[in-house]
């Protein structure tokens, strides 16, 4: 059960051993974080007179009679005696231990829901065991455990017992850090494991119980204190500084910088909102330690103009710029706006994907490890352990949230390693806003802009909730946007099981719009084409040469098409809500009014009903991630971060903000005044996944 005796060469484990393993209870510290899902009150005994039916009750007397009956069939029917009234037995499946611990004259302890029987009160296979008459009632209610089917109750019980005497459960925290009024961790899991008979259990079971308290504080200091941790070693870091260089050594302004020159060349103005990122932006570039900035804007809000910004002020300053995108195909748009708003100014911009192979790709990365190239765009082959960035100074992820946990570690192994010892900067973008209570905590380490405003001249999108009966209307619909020189957008559903299904449907649709729609291109955009041919697809439909566009959800993230004025999403129940946001987000990019319509096919669960509802009410993306959280909780949001064991066992992020936000304040002063006593906890915590945490 300690770490020293663990497995490797020694015996096999047995059954419960196993079962122990698969419950992650290794250390006596896990066993004695393991809690009682409900507790069972044997602390007391009901004569039997005072039994009513219907009520869960322990009985102690002497068995008077015991016999297998037949009828109507094979059973153990046994009579108790307590002096003031009896109880009957009953046992549909019995073994001889039962018959001989229920012999005639044997005094038993018997637990069990009472029913009114033919004959009397009985009970229908109680619990029970024996003893004698002096035998005392145990004075704490006994934990009943979660627990699999190797692993018997009993043993757990023991086991858990056992560790909770033998754990670490010293006070580290010093006192001034905690609530005030709640008990030692120690006695809160004494407290929790085996409460006293008269403890309120319903402050138990809805875990407002001090004991709880305390142990929810505990978990949340402890992510606190990790995240504060990754925020003062970041710190600690040194980037180089990308300053404007009108700023830095120079007094006077110069309107050659090339930020100064991209915005002059831009079609149109930035909006209030647009301009103050980029100055929060530009003042972290500025330090010399790394930015961690996550710039968070609604779809449509121009994240693109931002970070191209960003990679200006960079490469002016002498430095490479890396830009990644989860998608090939919204890297490719990345990489088509990126060259015609920068190599006009004179960057050297460079395209890298897992598709781009061989000698092209040979000859890309010895440009970039040369400094021949200043910005480079691309999927996550950005961050290949092939590619050397000569001076890599600022490394830009979009829609950071799609990518997997391994390749955020792989990027920060990328930044971590770059030249000079000088550790990049890093932006992050994503159109899916952290709810407040997941940034104070999974996100503490991360400073956030917000584009909270859009572009001028948008029309907001209007949508339309339609059951699946009435896709001939929507058909039409087609037709009229079609016939107005508009294009649209049909997107197929995602069925996780089977991509072959998913295809099919998709070819399906395909073929009856194009039949449908005889006079005008109608594209066919899937996970399973070549990349090259997506590409060529989605270029033909971005230049209008293709009026519909039917495509799985590959078209999810970021894909710009301003005459793009009608999107049907089909079996849009299927769809989450952060996904279907992003969705309709690829519409209404234009000044013309446009539509979206969810399709779905009846009959809808509540939380399908409730997603579809949210989308109808509104295009806040905010208030979306606020209803998201709401119905799905903080999975969805933490994404890849999480390795699918829950990172917070005990506290609620939304119930316990109390408790959170003390915590938060109280982690800095704790690793400053009292680092060890910080270490300690952590440790306890955390144990191996702190470095998973900063991931
Ligand atoms: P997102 O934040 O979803 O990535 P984009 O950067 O793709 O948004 O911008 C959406 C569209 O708005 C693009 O066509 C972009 O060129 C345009 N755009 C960005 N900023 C402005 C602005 N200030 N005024 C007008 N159009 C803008
Ligand atoms: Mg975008």
């Amino acid at each position: 059960m300690s770490e020293a005796s663990s497995p490797a060469a020694s015996k096999p484990l047995s059954g419960p051993q196993r079962g122990m393993r698969q419950l992650g209870l290794v250390r006596d510290i896990d066993l004695a974080l393991h809690l009682p899902l409900r507790y069972e009150d044997e602390t007391q005994i009901t004569p039997i007179a005072q039994l009513h039916a219907g009520e869960s009750a322990q009985v102690e007397g002497v068995v008077r009679s015991s016999r297998v009956e037949f009828r109507p069939r094979r059973q153990l029917v046994v009579s108790i005696e307590d002096g003031s009234d009896s109880l009957v037995l009953r046992f549909l499946n019995f073994y001889a231990s039962h018959q001989k611990t229920l012999a005639q004259g044997c005094r038993v302890r018997v637990r069990g829901e009472v029913r009114a029987g033919f004959f009397g009160r009985e009970m229908v296979h109680p619990s029970f065991k024996a003893v004698d008459a002096s035998a005392s009632l145990p004075t704490t209610l006994t934990p009943v455990y979660p627990t699999t089917a190797q692993l018997p109750q009993a043993y757990l019980r023991k086991a858990i017992a056992s560790s909770l005497k033998r754990a670490d459960l010293r006070e580290v925290l010093p006192t001034e850090v905690l609530p005030q009024g709640l008990p030692s961790l120690k006695d809160a899991l004494q407290q929790l494991h085996l409460p006293t008979a008269h403890v309120n259990l319903s402050h138990l079971e809805d875990r407002s119980h001090p004991a709880w308290q305390r142990l929810k504080f505990e978990e949340l200091l402890a992510q606190q204190l990790a995240q504060t941790q990754a925020r003062l070693e970041r710190r600690a870091l040194k980037s180089p500084r990308l300053c404007a260089r009108s700023a830095s050594t120079d007094a006077h302004a110069d309107p050659s910088d090339l930020p100064t020159r991209l915005l002059k060349a831009l079609p149109f103005a930035l909006t209030g909102a647009q301009e103050r990122v980029v100055m929060e932006i530009d003042a972290d570039l500025s330090r010399e330690h790394p930015m961690n900035r996550l710039l968070q804007g609604d779809v449509g809000s121009g994240k693109t103009v931002v970070a191209a910004l960003a990679a200006t002020r960079t490469i002016d300053s002498g430095w490479q710029c890396a830009l990644m995108a989860p998608t090939e195909i919204l890297a490719e748009q990345h990489f088509g706006k990126l060259v015609q708003w920068l190599e006009p100014l004179g960057v050297r911009v460079a395209w890298l994907s897992g598709s781009r192979k061989g000698k092209a790709r040979l000859s890309t990365l010895q440009k970039i490890a040369e400094l021949d190239v200043d910005l480079v765009v691309g999927t996550h082959a950005v961050i290949q352990e092939d590619v050397r960035f000569a001076r890599l100074g600022l490394a830009i992820v979009d829609e950071q949230h799609r990518f997997g946990v391994a390749q955020r570690l792989a990027l920060r192994h990328k930044l971590d390693d770059a030249a000079l010892g000088l550790e990049p900067h890093l932006l992050m973008m994503s159109a899916t806003p952290i709810p407040r209570t997941l940034a104070m905590t999974y996100f503490a380490d991360l400073d956030v802009s917000t584009l909270d405003e859009l572009p001028p001249g948008r029309t907001p999108v209007v949508t339309k909730v339609f059951s699946e009966g009435k896709r001939d209307e929507v058909m039409a619909r087609i037709r009229d946007e079609v016939a107005r020189g508009r294009q649209v957008y049909w997107v197929c559903p995602l069925i996780e099981e089977s991509e072959a299904v998913d295809l099919q449907n998709a070819t399906q649709t395909h073929a009856t719009l194009s039949a449908a729609l005889p006079q005008v291109g109608v594209g066919l955009l899937h996970g399973r084409m070549p990349a090259a041919e997506k590409a060529a697809v989605m270029s033909l439909f971005t230049q209008g040469q293709l009026a519909v566009l039917v495509a799985t959800t590959v078209i999810e993230v970021g894909v710009d098409v301003p005459n793009a004025s009608l999107m049907v999403i089909e079996h849009a129940e299927r769809f989450g809500l952060a996904q279907l946001h992003q969705l309709r987000g690829r519409v209404g990019r234009g000044a013309v009014a446009s539509v979206c319509v969810l399709l779905y096919t009846p009959p809808l669960s509540e939380s399908g009903k409730a997603r579809l509802r949210a989308m109808a009410d509104t295009h806040d993306g905010f208030e979306i991630a606020r209803r998201d959280l709401e119905i799905r909780g903080p999975g969805e949001f933490l994404g890849a971060r999480q390795s699918g064991d829950q990172l917070l066992r005990f506290a609620h992020l939304q119930e316990d903000l109390a408790l959170l936000e003390q915590a938060r304040r109280v982690a800095p002063r704790l690793l400053a005044q009292h680092p060890q006593a910080a270490q300690a906890h952590m440790d306890r915590w955390l144990g191996g996944k702190a470095e998973f945490l900063k991931a």
